[in-house]
């Protein structure tokens, strides 16, 4: 039969799933022998029962009776004795913590009755009502969703009428007339009295905690951080401790490490003659922890003991909950802490200097993702004044820009802009390509402002619900900006600043630029150690997206163990436009070939600065992989200029020629057209130049004394024969340069086929890198330039995926064509490399999973690499 109840003494800090969170850690304190207020915890199964019938399992009601006569007699006090009652709380507590997602009840058990004895047994009647009157307000609140407003304007009442400011001035009498009138608050609001049999009152509480894990606010909570939602939630009851029982009393939390900082010491608030809600509610100014050591010398030294236990039993910075009455300290909460990303890394490393933690372990204790937020550019925080106001931090980064209120005016900018609006759609995309950032007055982190700045890494804060944007003029709690007026906006933050707030380059960034060292800074310095034992374990490499010699030469500097993919077709652009024009619009074998014979000496100088960066290093390259017509002049713009030449007279000469060219190429579906291997095939000669350039620059690098290791990728291969054909014009190529080395040649699998037939393939090619880019466009049927901005945040808000496949590879559907396409191809070829060049091997999850699926690198932008350095020395941990 299913157990419902646990008490403290039997659960331990590993139960989180059964007894949540905060029941799991009160066991464990219990265990150790700290002073825990006796309690027990009702499971997360119950609270599935409870969700799933809508009624409590019919053992429980038995269970809790049982387990709260355990509490009786370790106090010796009885719930509902008129004497001397017990009180109780009533707390939430699911696996994964919901901070304020949940409410907690305290002071159950009071009723007319029993406030009486309170009063007479504490000799305190002023805070036996004030516990009754606090009953009243968190049970309605909590149990029937009373509105808090109702109490808080009969309390102002009361004020008024005793002619006070503040609740602690409120007499014993008049507390006990506010009670009367929150019983009628109560009654008018529910149809009923507030429930005098204190059984009740704690069943009816335990009920909503249960109903309250799908409280809107809840759901919203664990859509945002990916909580699922059918873990449901465990409930506290424990014996009430007071901290508003005089000078003496108290209640305070504290942090065993500074989690802004990760710096040692004693950190934390304490508030004198307070229950808990109220430090958190800020009603009163707390003191620091460290004046608790004038306070209450030996509670203090006490609590300085207990966190240093607590350290050494969780191995890490935890945070704590406790409460003193009258000079005895209780503990009422203590979990693993949530640390900034600076404080993760900074502990990480002490904890390994302290001896408490190995070196793998501290690494599964920071993540990429930590990393990447260290890497952003930030705020002065000394120089930026008072925030405007703050909405939700979407997009990390610091931005700062001259307003814009529209797309059209942020593409035409010349200078720095942010982009203001209330909320984005698929139009604005041309002006957030523009804008330095992105900043809404609605929508969350799913909205598409959201969505598509992260796509496009650009700063965006959104839902900053306190804007108001009227034509061209944004007004925020009461200030006016117009268009054109300087604003700075913090997408870690979420902050929102007028004028130019001064930006930092991160010191990461500058560290691993080589410009900073990390001696004597303990972030750097932890930052560095943990770097290099990632390097040390992982199994996985970490290339670099490169296409020019300094993003190599970066590349390197942060890391990189080669170029994944260097990206041809960029060596096109500019100048070199003309040349390819040449190409395109050809007539006969000569003219093309004059005119790869120009484009020629210029790839092998391009290709001679890259092996020389990356020297000793292998170097992808990627032969030429976009339709050829977008290295033409679009569409319209032609149309536009040869209807303009007409209507003047003129000869529009070559535009006339061009935009024939264009219109024959037109294609409906250019992603899935002419492109890839399969310009190689159709027009001649094309990729025989680029693998002459790649050899002669080869040739001439060893010549120079270099040690040139490049490798020719041929992308979009759908099928063997393609590759075979391509290969054998390719290995002629290289066979006819004087002095070239040897140099490998693979193939991208990114179209499914390839991926299924990847024995194949391998037959033809020495090494494999998945393009999962196109790999998942095509999987899925998505079109990777368009959707981002027309329906993925409606995807994201549905939970159809959690985050886009863009951004995290699918690993069950795309991944398991990696999978197939590993297997069967290192079955066909043993020793086959395998890597991936797409996004996604920048990505921390995707990391995990390319390791996973024995992949022998990652190949991404130069700025990722040390994330995925990072990721790939966690995955092998
Ligand atoms: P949250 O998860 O929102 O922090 P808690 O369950 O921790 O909610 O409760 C909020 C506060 O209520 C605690 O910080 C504590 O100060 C107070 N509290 C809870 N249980 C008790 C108790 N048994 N005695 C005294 N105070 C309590
Ligand atoms: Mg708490
Ligand atoms: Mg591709």
């Amino acid at each position: 039969m299913t157990r419902y109840v646990y008490d403290f003494v039997e659960g331990n800090k590993d139960l989180k799933d059964l007894l949540g969170g905060k029941g799991a850690n009160l066991a464990e304190m219990t265990r150790m022998g700290l002073p825990v207020p006796p309690g027990f915890t009702v499971t997360t199964d119950a609270c599935r029962d409870y969700l799933h019938t809508g009624e409590a399992p019919a053992a429980l009601l038995a269970e809790v009776e049982h387990h709260l006569r355990m509490i009786q007699n370790q106090i010796g006090k009885t719930f509902g004795d008129a004497d001397d009652p017990l009180l109780l709380s009533v707390r939430s507590g699911a696996k994964f913590s919901m901070p304020g997602m949940m409410e907690t009840i305290l002071d159950i058990g009071l009723n007319d009755v029993t406030v009486a004895g309170l009063a007479r047994h504490t000799s305190d009647e002023r805070f036996a009502w004030d516990s009754y009157r606090r009953l009243i307000q968190m049970f309605g609140r909590t149990v029937f969703d009373m509105p808090g407003s109702e109490f808080e304007t009969e309390l102002a009442h009361a004020r008024d009428a005793a002619g006070v400011r503040t609740d602690a001035e409120l007499t014993a009498a008049q507390l006990r007339e506010l009670v009367n009138a929150y019983k009628k608050v109560f009654h008018s609001h529910t149809g009923r009295d507030f429930p005098q049999a204190v059984h009740e009152q704690l069943y009816l509480s335990i009920m909503a905690v249960f109903r309250s894990w799908n409280a809107e606010r809840a759901q919203i909570y664990r859509r945002k951080e990916r909580i699922p939602h059918d873990l449901g939630t465990a409930v506290n009851v424990m014996a009430m401790v007071f901290g508003n029982r005089g000078e003496n009393s108290g209640t305070g939390v504290a942090f065993t490490r500074d989690p802004a900082t990760g710096r040692r010491g004693v950190y934390g608030d304490y508030l004198r003659n307070a229950q808990g809600e109220d430090v958190v509610a800020g009603i009163r100014n707390t003191v620091s922890l460290s004046e608790l050591s004038a306070i209450d010398p030996s509670a203090y030294r006490q609590l300085l003991s207990i966190m240093e236990r607590l350290e050494q039993r969780y191995r890490d910075l935890c945070d704590i909950e406790f409460t003193i009455e009258n000079g005895k300290l209780w503990m009422l909460q203590t979990r693993v802490g949530k640390r900034t990303p600076a404080a993760a890394f900074v502990i990480a490393a002490q904890l390994v200097d302290e001896g408490t933690i190995t070196l793998d372990e501290a690494l599964q204790r920071v993540s990429g993702e930590q990393l990447a937020q260290l890497m952003f550019p930030s705020f002065d925080q000394d120089a930026a004044p008072q925030p405007l106001t703050t909405g939700v931090p979407a997009s990390p980064g610091a931005a700062v820009g001259a307003i814009v209120f529209d797309s059209a005016a942020a593409a035409a900018a010349t200078g720095p802009v942010i982009l203001v609006r209330r909320e984005t759609n698929p139009d604005d995309l041309p002006g957030m390509i523009a804008a330095q950032g992105i900043l809404t007055s609605r929508g969350g982190k799913t909205s598409h402002a959201a969505v598509v700045a992260r796509g496009m890494g650009k700063t965006c804060v959104c839902g900053a619900d306190e804007l108001r944007i009227e034509d061209d003029e944004l007004t925020i709690n009461g200030r006016a900006l117009h268009a054109g007026d300087t604003i700075s906006i913090d997408g870690s933050t979420g902050r929102v600043y007028a004028g130019a707030v001064p930006v930092h380059p991160s010191k990461v960034v500058r560290y691993f630029e080589g410009e900073l060292s990390a001696y004597g800074d303990p972030l750097l310095a932890a930052i560095e150690r943990l770097m290099i034992h990632a390097d040390h374990v992982a199994t996985l490499g970490v290339h670099a997206n490169a296409d020019t010699g300094p993003d190599a030469t970066r590349a390197r500097r942060f890391g990189a163990t080669g170029v994944g993919l260097c990206r041809t077709e960029h060596m096109f652009l500019g100048d070199r436009r003309v040349l390819v024009e040449r190409l395109i619009l050809a007539e006969d074998d000569a003219g093309r070939e004059e005119a790869l014979a120009a484009l020629l000496p210029l790839q092998r100088a391009d290709f001679e600065e890259l092996f020389a960066a990356m020297d000793g290093l292998p170097v992808t390259v990627r032969l030429i992989d976009p339709p050829l017509h977008e290295f033409l002049p679009p569409l319209e713009e032609l149309t536009a200029r040869v209807a303009r030449a007409e209507a003047l007279g003129e000869d529009a000469g070559r535009d006339t020629v061009l935009l024939a060219a264009v219109r024959r190429m037109h294609e409906a579906n250019p992603m899935l057209g002419l492109r890839g291997v399969r310009l190689g095939l159709v027009i001649p000669g094309l990729f025989a130049m680029q693998v002459q350039a790649i050899a002669e620059a080869a040739a001439a690098r060893i010549a120079a004394g270099g040690d040139p290791q490049p490798e020719v990728m041929i992308p979009l291969v759908g099928a063997v024969q393609e590759l075979e054909t391509v290969r054998a014009e390719a290995e002629a190529v290289l066979a006819s340069v004087p002095g070239a080395p040897p140099i490998r040649i693979g193939t991208m699998i990114e179209v499914p086929r390839a991926a299924l037939i990847a024995g194949q393939i391998a037959g033809a090619a020495e090494f494999f890198s998945f393009g999962t880019n196109d790999l998942t466009q095509m999987t899925w049927g998505f079109s990777r330039d368009d959707v981002e901005g027309a329906f993925f945040s409606r995807y994201l808000e549905l939970g159809i995926f959690g985050v886009s496949p863009f951004e995290t590879i699918d690993a069950d559907g795309v991944g398991e064509l990696v999978r197939i396409a590993v297997t069967r191809g290192r079955a066909a070829r043993p020793g086959l490399t395998v890597g991936v060049c797409g996004e996604h091997g920048g990505d921390p999850a995707s990391v995990r999973f390319f390791h996973d699926a024995g992949l022998d690198y990652v190949s991404c932008s130069p700025f990722r690499v040390p994330i995925a350095r990072l990721e790939a020395g966690r995955a092998a941990g």
